[in-house]
């Protein structure tokens, strides 16, 4: 690597940092606010967070670099950061104060969250979009072509493959650069829309809809503990659409409410496979486990994690890794919190022929990691091809 590209890459590193962690550089996202926003967090942390933390801490996933490859691993984050963001000022993250007093047993207050967890995911997603374009901007694409391999690449060595290139590579940069603003419309949609569900609690399990908005929020509280917090934004692409999911996990003292925000305009299998999920606490269960690894946004109680056996663990760290073995939809054949799943069917036993007993010892076959690792890989540099369809 020559010292430019050190440079630029470290320069990206910075960016990253300043986007992921704390930094009072960014302006509240309140509209029509000029302060700095303060670093805070989409979940509680007073009432859920520290709940399922052991000293202070709670266990996730982190990308470590090694070389040039960058590998997941298991690591420890203290409650200050887990699902924090650089959101909103002081005066503005006083919003929120009701999720950091009181459990949600409201739509009203469900629909805060929603709006907390959502907006928070889109706002990083965003940044990142940016951050992206600005780096595909700042490459001279003349001297890119010019100093690309023509072994790998023949194409470029004719005009019209050169001319191919360049377009293809407008339409990438555009595309980002949509996607950064296209990113923020669901937040403000819902920030316009917090006062729709008035004073209604919340039953155990259904699904807050309202025409005026463009998505379902489904939702299920259940009435233990699961010891795992999760904020994630799933993107997809389902037939050429870009879909993104989100999903919130919120455990409390004892009792953990979990939500979806699904487009209206998803599939309909997808959707009712979705639904299904919500229907019955065993099917909730299965949900989180399937969320945590189609995402890196989970913090766990470290002691679970470690009494989970090594080679469940290495298994579930590789398909979180390469997303290829499973659907965030849809059951995930490896079950994660056995022993929650032992302790309840003892609490419920009607609930024992739905937990899954049977699978605690199930670890599934899976291809050596440089395969897997080879094909993720090959999928990202096909990406950009993607844009030559159109
Ligand atoms: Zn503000």
């Amino acid at each position: 690597m020559n010292k430019e590209n050190i440079e630029r890459d470290n320069k990206h590193e910075r960016a990253l940092k300043s986007i992921l962690r704390r930094d009072g550089k960014w302006d509240c996202l309140y509209p029509g606010c000029i302060q700095k926003s303060i670093f805070s967090h989409a979940i509680s942390k007073s009432i859920s967070l520290a709940t399922i933390a052991e000293n202070g801490h709670l266990t996730t996933v982190e990308s470590r670099r090694n070389g040039n490859e960058k590998k997941l691993q298991f690591g420890s984050i203290s409650v200050q950061d887990a699902t924090a963001f650089n959101g909103f000022c002081e005066t503005h993250d006083a919003l929120f104060a009701s999720l950091d007093n009181e459990e949600i047993t409201s739509a009203k207050s469900l629909l805060l969250q929603v709006y907390r967890s959502v907006i928070s995911e889109c706002v990083n997603e965003s940044r990142l979009s940016k951050l992206s374009t600005a780096g595909f901007m700042s490459l001279d694409i003349e001297k890119t072509i010019e100093q690309a391999d023509t072994v790998e690449y023949p194409f470029l060595l004719e005009d019209e493959g050169k001319e191919l290139f360049k377009s293809m590579f407008a339409k990438m940069v555009a595309a980002e650069s949509q996607r950064s603003a296209e990113l923020m419309i669901l937040p403000n949609q819902i920030l316009e829309r917090l006062d729709i569900p008035g004073g209604n609690s919340l039953e155990g399990g259904s699904v807050f809809t309202t025409e005026q908005l463009s998505h379902y929020i489904p939702y299920r509280k259940l009435s233990f503990q699961m010891p795992v917090a999760v904020n994630c934004i799933i993107p997809t692409v389902i037939g050429g659409e870009n879909r993104d999911f989100y999903f919130v996990v919120i455990p409390y003292e004892k009792s953990t409410l979990i939500v979806g925000v699904v487009p209206k305009s998803s599939d309909q299998t997808l959707l009712d496979t979705l639904m299904q999920s919500f229907s019955s606490d065993a099917a909730a269960i299965d949900l989180v486990e399937s969320l945590i690894v189609s995402s890196n946004e989970w913090y766990m109680t470290p002691s679970v994690l470690e009494e989970i056996p090594y080679n469940k663990r290495e298994v579930f760290l590789q398909d979180s890794t390469f997303g290829d073995a499973h659907r965030f939809y849809e059951r995930y054949e490896m079950t994660i919190f056995d022993n929650l799943r032992k302790a309840l069917a003892q609490q419920k036993p009607e609930l024992k022929p739905e937990l899954r007993l049977e699978d605690s010892d199930v670890i599934p076959q899976r291809e050596s990691f440089d395969v897997r690792h080879q094909r993720m890989i090959a999928a990202i540099c096909a990406q950009p091809f993607k844009y030559l369809k159109d």
